[in-house]
């Protein structure tokens, strides 16, 4: 597992993590790896940080994203 974390990247514009090279949500490739911050969502419905970053799926994202 060594290494992993290092290759993702998140997405400018959802800000969702991912190790492709495009975002699989928005489907574009501008992904930085300049980011800080890490939020875990598992209930978007029921999650206030969630909300206000405008998630509406489960998954992993950057906080912020340069
Ligand atoms: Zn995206």
């Amino acid at each position: 597992m060594k290494g992993d974390w290092v290759s993702e990247k998140a997405c400018s514009t959802c800000h969702f993590m991912t190790r492709d090279n495009i975002c699989p949500k928005c489907r574009i490739s501008t992904l930085s790896d300049d980011f800080s911050g890490l939020v875990i969502v598992f209930d978007p419905e029921g999650s206030v940080i969630a909300k206000a970053m405008n998630i509406k799926e489960k998954g992993r994202y950057a906080l912020k994203v340069r």
